[in-house]
């Protein structure tokens, strides 16, 4: 009996996924109904069903085969990460400071709708009020982030204040039964060497400020997005603001075809790049 030709090039190109379930598909052909013929990679002949069907008989090297071709889609899959695909969109992380706050939760709402996933920079003091909504946008793949506990300017305070925000914060994201990265956005994005150089932390910036506080337009807010936004943007939101949450409802949906929305991290990851302590980023590119 004769199979198809399987080619197990390593290159698969976008659609391997597909390419690797269609050739699971062919597999199983063979070993459904039995591998006789040595040589395994020839090119196929209608398989006829007729009422004398000969006994099926195994053959071991077609059965070790078999289970090599298995082993080898199996790696091909497993190598294959959601990097690979979705290369093809382009790549932006939300973010959003000052919050959680009450629309919270129905902003995590119209992300799932829209496939988005987004960083929240909290503040000590609204986790303390909002504890559902972090653990809540935490469930839903977003990244809960550091913004400070009080909203005071890290330039400010002394190092050991800023630490003590920080550290604050992050015992009361834990205390809400999410996960707390170790990203830090400082309060009005102020910041000094000296800072980053004595806060074991990465300080993440944004390079598209909605200015969403400011301008509680819609239409403002969405205009500061669509007319800018670049693959590796990091753009900057606040989700306390209902005309931020009216925005958002009507940007993703413009967005999404072209571009993945993405956490901080998940931009990080997905750029192949590594952040690091003691250092700050505007964008990823
Ligand atoms: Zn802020």
């Amino acid at each position: 009996m004769k199979i198809k030709y399987i080619n197990l090039n390593r290159n698969y190109d976008k659609t391997k996924l597909y390419k690797i379930k269609k050739l699971l598909f062919i597999m199983s052909m063979p070993v459904l109904v039995g591998c006789s013929n040595k040589n395994s990679y020839q090119t196929i002949e209608p398989i006829e069903i007729t009422k004398n069907i000969e006994p099926i008989k195994e053959d071991k090297n077609d059965i070790v085969k078999i289970e090599e071709i298995k082993e080898d889609i199996k790696e091909s899959i497993e190598s294959t990460s959601i990097n690979e695909e979705v290369t093809d969109k382009k790549i932006v992380a939300l973010t959003f400071d000052d919050g959680p706050g009450k629309y919270t939760e129905q902003l995590v709402e119209i992300l799932k709708e829209n496939d988005a996933n987004a960083t929240f920079f909290v503040l000590g003091t609204c986790v303390e009020r909002y504890k559902d909504a972090v653990l809540y946008a935490y469930e839903n793949g977003n990244e809960i982030a550091i913004h400070g506990y009080s909203h005071t300017s890290f330039k400010k305070m002394t190092i050991e204040e800023i630490q003590n925000e920080i550290d604050l914060t992050k015992q009361l994201i834990e205390e809400s039964g999410a996960e707390s990265s170790n990203l830090v956005r400082p309060p009005g994005g102020n910041i000094n060497s000296k800072i980053v150089d004595n806060i074991s932390s990465s300080f993440i910036l944004w390079n598209i400020d909605t200015r969403d506080w400011e301008f509680r337009n819609v239409e403002s807010i969405k205009g500061k997005v669509i007319d800018k936004i670049e693959d590796g943007d990091i753009i900057l939101f606040h989700d306390i603001y209902k005309t931020t949450i009216d925005a958002i409802k009507e940007i993703l949906p413009e967005l999404k075809d072209e571009y993945q929305l993405v956490t901080v991290s998940e931009l990080f990851e997905l750029k192949q790049q590594e952040y690091e302590e003691n250092k700050k980023y505007y964008k990823v590119k």
